[in-house]
């Protein structure tokens, strides 16, 4: 209630008069957003429909949108509001107590960093990215070299700036997954290795193997564009609030939830390439359709991390897409489409969509060895930021450790340690995301089973509503509310553990394979 004027008004009733502290942070960070999603539309143009020669105009647009959100979000009536609504605002409501936590949270790390380091990295990157596509085409590491190292040595001063108390790659870890820290990553990673190389090993012996050219007979791109929609719709994707384009790598862009964009790409001798992206970009995009309305633009509604993010897209793709019972479904609806497939059989469909074995290429592996692909970025990104690995010996010891885990050797760096385009974005620390993602899936996907007995029932007749109505009122609608091992604490009712996944994976894979249990 509003109180009358006079000289002696607390700050608190003045705040009851005219609007509050906090909701002026509020609108002034949803400006800010907004600001964001106009560079993320430009984003997303650039990667669909931009003609070539608009790139270096594009470059100027985005750099001014984001020169202008970073000088916005750090000024100091931005943190003058923030204190006065940290002292005043009503923290007893959680929706006001996680947006004050977060927004100081990136306030802070934002703050931390000087302009001249933000332009040092965004100029480093630049050309770093440059370099890394020429590397990587002539398979020359020793190209990418000296911008690596130029990088690292940025990021270093950034998590010295940002603070950290056991190791540098802690900060940089933080960007992505907050609330973690290397040790724990690798005590988590440490109890998926042994499991992953023996499931690996026992696959490869396994008396049923794999037709792996089954998912490459011909597939014309209109049909294959017609069943992914089809089966985007069926998986709750809101074509009304949405896009679904063709770029050269699939992602998920968001505006606002009312407004996401997914992209794949087609493969006329590969169906499962662009199918399989399809559902993986669904994963997120459901995510980003989720939050609730009257959160956009705030901490509470937004994504809670990473990890979290890619949990959502392999739940999906993996434990929805590529089980049996989606496929008692979708099977039938493919070969209504593509009338060649007709006599494609259920069993070895499921066999050649789940094919396991050891490959040079991250965005290739399946799923049982994309673990180890992470666990070996983790490892030499966490050494490098830690000093203890050169970035001479980068080469070196990818191939060692690809021979450790994986049993096999990439004949040049182009397949080897050029191959993914992270480390020329100086994006230490993000790897971790995707394992931690595949961790989460298995454990959400269980204790959704536990509350929906009829799950795989519902899968096989394609209704896939009760699933994404649990994720929604479970994950999508709490925003940031909950850290992710909170949130896995509260969905779930345990502790993160790799073990879901271990159990997930030797399920399914001892009885496709026709191995002993
Ligand atoms: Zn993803």
């Amino acid at each position: 209630m509003a109180v009358p004027g006079g000289a002696g008004l607390e700050q608190a009733e003045r705040e009851t008069m005219s609007k509050s502290s906090y909701e002026m942070l509020i609108e002034q960070v949803r400006e800010i957003r907004t600001l964001e999603s106009i560079e993320s539309l430009l984003g997303w143009d650039q990667q669909t429909y931009m003609p070539k020669c608009g790139a270096a105009h594009r470059a100027n647009q985005s750099a001014l949108i984001a020169a202008s959100v970073h000088e916005r979000f750090t000024s100091a009536e931005l943190g003058a509001l923030l204190e006065q609504a940290e002292r005043v605002a009503d923290r007893a409501d959680p929706v006001v107590a996680t947006n004050l936590r977060e927004l100081r949270r990136d306030y802070d790390r934002a703050v931390k960093l000087p302009t001249r380091l933000v332009r040092e990295i965004a100029e480093a990157g630049a050309l770093a990215f440059e370099a890394w596509q020429a590397a990587r085409a002539r398979s020359d590491f020793a190209h990418f070299a000296p911008h690596l190292a130029r990088l690292l040595e940025l990021k270093r001063e950034v998590a010295d700036r940002i603070g950290w108390q056991q190791e540098r790659y802690d900060a940089l870890l933080d960007e992505y997954e907050p609330g973690e820290c290397a040790a724990g990553i690798h005590e988590l990673f440490a109890a998926l290795r042994p499991q992953l190389v023996a499931l690996t090993t026992a696959i490869q012996a396994a008396p049923r193997q794999p037709d792996r050219e089954l998912p490459r007979r011909p597939a014309p791109v209109a049909q294959q564009a017609a069943f992914n929609r089809a089966m985007a719709d069926a998986l709750g994707f809101d074509f009304t609030a949405g896009r679904l384009d063709v770029s050269a790598h699939p992602f998920t862009t968001a505006l606002c939830p009312q407004d996401v964009r997914i992209t794949t790409r087609y493969d006329e001798r590969n169906i499962a390439d662009s199918l399989f992206s399809v559902i993986h970009e669904v994963g997120h995009a459901l995510y980003e359709q989720g939050y609730e309305p009257r959160h956009v633009g705030t901490p509470m509604g937004t994504y809670v991390s990473f990890g979290l993010h890619e949990s959502q897209s392999r739940l999906w793709e993996n434990l929805v897409g590529r089980s049996r019972p989606f496929w008692q479904h979708f099977l039938p609806r493919l070969r209504e489409v593509l009338p060649d497939w007709v006599g494609t059989d259920l069993d070895d469909w499921l066999l050649a969509i789940n094919a396991v074995g050891p490959s040079l290429v991250r965005v290739a592996a399946d799923e049982v060895t994309y673990g180890l692909h992470i666990i070996l970025r983790f490892e030499l990104e966490r050494e490098l930021v830690g000093g203890q690995l050169a970035v001479a010996d980068v080469p070196e010891a990818w191939n060692e450790r690809m021979r450790e885990l994986l049993g096999i050797v990439p004949p040049d760096d182009a397949q080897g340690c050029l191959q993914d385009v992270h480390w020329s974005m100086g994006a230490f620390g993000y790897f971790p995301s995707y394992q931690l993602g595949n961790i989460y899936a298995a454990q959400l996907f269980a204790a959704a089973r536990r509350a929906l007995p009829e799950l795989d029932a519902q899968i096989a007749r394609g209704q896939l509503r009760p699933l994404l109505e649990w994720l929604r009122g479970s994950i999508h609608r709490h925003g940031k509310r909950y850290r992710a091992r909170e949130l896995l604490r509260v969905v779930t009712g345990e502790e993160l553990s790799a073990q879901p996944f271990l159990d997930y994976l030797n399920g399914k894979y001892r009885r496709l394979y026709g191995l002993e249990a």
